[in-house]
């Protein structure tokens, strides 16, 4: 009999309900393994973050991320608490430090609405919300981030950077995901979103991104402005396929897209580069709840979900893939009948009811 392969899974709970959400996760991922065979995980756990920081004066040791490094994939909670700062008055972050360091530069955010759920906007003519947005995740506004400069406390500055050779890489991933999404159905379509009418950085950006088109002539490119991306986002998100765009502007759409799938503990996320990949909630460490029992960990499931299917794609294990579905499935399962309504929602479902109704979606599943 062949030995199971065994994927190492570097496990990084982090702060504030980041161990909340991630405890559960891991049981689910143990469950959906178990029950389609032929692969196994193996969760190591890492400290970091700003408690991390607060307790150590380090927020994520070199020794940590060489085991992050070398695992086959990097599974993380939630980092950063706001009374934990650097003297320069930023929040600990080693989750943007992972993105830069293993250069993770597609940040993938599906925003896709579960049935069942009271969510803010619905199409009256029926079609689903069913979007990614691609935000580039190492550079923009954010690379200079630790490093603005303040003059005589009169004037900051920060520089936003966009490289050729990311923007290449992080063009041809949104062209590749459309047409993976073209392939079930999607409508084979990439917008690329930014402010070229401003600033010459976005004209930039979006030549390259016209570049690159030309090597997908399957695909539609598209060009949005992004404060009309916005209004669209809100007024009728069922047009979008794929949306590519820079690491600020992508930081906030994606809180948009959260909140057209009901909240932020909805909203999966996977930073995925060339030899490394992070899967988080797209949330913070919501200190406001923390310790209540009140966070939602469906992000954290469904980031979880997206990484069996990485893992399944990287090293053509259809197991991983089947194990994936099976976590997609549960979680729809678990919300379809309509009365399992988290806090955020405004219902009273708490973090252990709802891992204990997706478990017992899968059970079902698995007894069927
Ligand atoms: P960051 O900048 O670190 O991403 P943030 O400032 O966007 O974090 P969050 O920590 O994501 O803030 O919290 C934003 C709001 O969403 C808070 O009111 C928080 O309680 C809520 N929230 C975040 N995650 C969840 C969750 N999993 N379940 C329920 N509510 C959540």
């Amino acid at each position: 009999m062949t030995e199971p392969v065994v994927y190492r899974i570097a496990t990084l709970p982090g702060d504030g309900i980041g161990p909340e959400v991630t405890a559960p996760t891991v049981e689910l991922l143990r469950l959906a393994t178990k029950t389609c065979g032929g692969f196994e995980l193996d969760f190591i756990t890492l400290e970091a973050g700003a408690e991390h920081y607060r307790t150590t004066g380090e927020s994520f040791s070199d020794d940590s991320l060489e085991i992050a490094r070398e695992s086959d994939a990097i599974l993380l909670g939630a980092m950063g608490l706001p009374a934990v700062r650097y003297e320069d008055g930023t929040e600990i972050a080693p989750q943007l430090e992972l993105r830069e360091k293993l250069e993770l530069y597609a940040g993938v955010r599906p925003i896709r609405t579960i049935k069942g759920l009271p969510v803010p906007l619905v199409d009256p003519r029926g079609r689903e919300l069913d979007f990614v947005l691609v935000r580039e995740s190492t550079e923009g506004l954010f690379k200079s981030r630790n490093s603005a400069a303040v003059v005589d406390d009169r004037i900051a500055r920060d520089t936003l950077e966009i490289t050729r050779a990311t923007s290449e890489r992080l063009f041809d991933f949104a062209f590749d995901i459309a047409r993976q999404r073209k392939a079930k159905g999607g409508t084979g379509t990439v917008t690329c979103v930014d402010k070229a009418n401003v600033l010459g950085s976005f004209a930039f950006f979006r030549k390259i991104f016209d570049e690159r088109a030309k090597r997908f002539p399957d695909i539609e490119a598209q060009h949005g402005y992004v404060d009309a991306v916005g209004l669209s986002m809100v007024k009728q998100p069922w047009i979008f396929d794929v949306l590519v765009t820079e690491n600020m502007f992508g930081d906030i759409l994606s809180d948009v897209g959260a909140g057209l799938m009901g909240g932020m503990g909805f909203a999966p996320s996977a930073d995925i580069g060339d030899e490394h990949a992070v899967f988080q909630p797209c949330h913070g460490s919501a200190p406001d709840i923390m310790g209540q029992g009140k966070a939602n960990p469906v992000a954290t499931f469904l980031s979880g979900a997206m990484m069996l299917e990485w893992l399944g794609s990287e090293h053509g294990v259809e197991q991983c893939r089947l194990a994936s579905r099976k976590i997609y499935n549960a979680v729809d399962a678990a919300f379809a009948g309509g009365t399992l309504i988290p806090y955020e929602l405004g219902g009273d479902a708490g973090t252990s009811e709802i891992a204990e109704a997706v478990t017992a979606a899968m059970d079902r599943a698995a007894a069927a």
